[in-house]
């Protein structure tokens, strides 16, 4: 999927692999764990999994080849061997318990669902309808006796064969595989759209809120900028960027949501690399930081304090601008302007003042 290997895949925030690993690094049961990758990505992979108790190897050109290396390379004095795709994110920890102790009882264990779909077989045209009683499909974990798992990659390996899955292996020596019921929403994230789906999925989240306020001089001799667009005015804001007020209180109520200090902290007046820098240039950069850490903007509401200019007829482009920067839709950013009715120095015209409130949501 567009090059970047499945396991890293952002899913929540966070890369695929992580969500994978939880319901097994949260299992009592389980000692030990080996996740299996190309050479080529074994360094990230490691570093995504510092600290967690994951031996990280390389794996073999085929699935298959990969799973025997792995087995190779678990501790072994284990009895129970699980093993799951790295692309199925969802399993619940309920799952995988139930398929330890079925895979205890039965020695050889595969969650399958039955199929409810009708199944056709032909090639645009339909050639046939298949019955698709005693029909299903087949996940992962599956869990086998370590010894009886090894044998079956051992003698599949001699003889060549190739499986589509470890228990056929199993099978082809003659034993019986158990089937418990899978879950539909175990899914295995092999295309786009299944990445759509998992992202539905990723039900829980989290939500906080920041507020952000900023005034800025209004002198002559400079541009206005509000809203990331150039407003036409006898004036302009006064600042070490282009003193785009309203950008600036959307900024700081990202950094005060998620909890990172403020926008003097990253783009300090003392740094020349922000000198004159248009403030959609460090919207973008917040915005950046945000999702390093999980972090989207559900919506966010401004309002502008000034006496002039009026903003109305620019409001549409400054919505478009912002949404456009913050990469959510229109529907999700609001601007509100109000005068001081004349009052102090917003009211004399001396600056302006914008307030904004903002919701950021990441996924757990
Ligand atoms: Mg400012």
């Amino acid at each position: 999927m567009g090059g970047v290997p499945k396991l890293f895949l952002p899913l929540g925030g966070k890369p695929l692999i992580l969500h994978t690993l939880r319901p097994f690094l949260q299992n009592p049961n389980i000692k030990e764990m080996v996740v299996a990758v190309r050479g080529e990505d074994l360094k990230k992979t490691k570093d995504i999994l510092k600290g967690l108790p994951v031996k990280v190897i390389v794996g073999g050109k085929v699935r298959q080849e990969t799973v025997r290396l792995a087995l190779e390379a678990i501790d072994e004095s284990l009895e129970l061997l699980a093993i799951h795709d790295g692309a199925r994110p969802f399993l619940s920890p309920q799952l995988l318990q139930a398929c330890l102790e079925a895979g205890e009882k039965f020695g050889a264990v595969v969650p399958a669902l039955p199929i409810y779909d009708t199944i056709k077989k032909g090639d645009e045209w339909v050639e046939r309808t298949i019955s698709r009683e005693g029909l299903y499909t087949v996940q992962t974990p599956q869990v086998f006796r370590a010894e009886l798992i090894k044998e079956a990659h051992r003698k599949a390996y001699e003889d060549g064969y190739v499986g589509t899955d470890d228990a056929s292996l199993v099978e082809r020596m003659g034993i019986k595989v158990r089937m418990i019921r899978g879950e539909k929403t175990n899914i295995k994230i092999t295309d786009p759209e299944d990445l759509e789906i998992a992202e539905r999925l990723m039900g829980e989240k989290e939500y906080r809120s920041g507020v952000g306020v900023d005034f800025h001089r209004l002198v002559e001799g400079r541009k206005l900028f509000l809203g990331g667009i150039e407003i036409d005015y006898n004036k302009g804001l006064l600042g070490h960027s282009d003193g785009d007020v309203l950008l600036h209180a959307i900024a700081d109520a990202i950094l005060g949501a998620i909890g990172i200090g403020d926008i003097g902290v990253y783009f300090p007046p003392s740094d020349e690399k922000w000198r004159d820098v248009r403030s959609v240039i460090i919207l973008e950069e917040v915005m950046r930081m945000a999702r390093e850490k999980g972090w989207e903007v559900e919506n966010v509401d401004c309002v502008l304090l000034a006496e002039e200019p009026k903003i109305a007829p620019y409001r549409e482009e400054m919505v478009r601008k912002i949404a456009e920067c913050l990469g959510i839709e229109k529907e999700r950013v609001n601007i509100k302007a109000t005068t001081t009715e004349g009052m102090g120095f917003l009211g004399r015209g001396e600056g302006m003042c914008a307030i904004c409130d903002v919701l950021c949501r990441r996924s757990l």
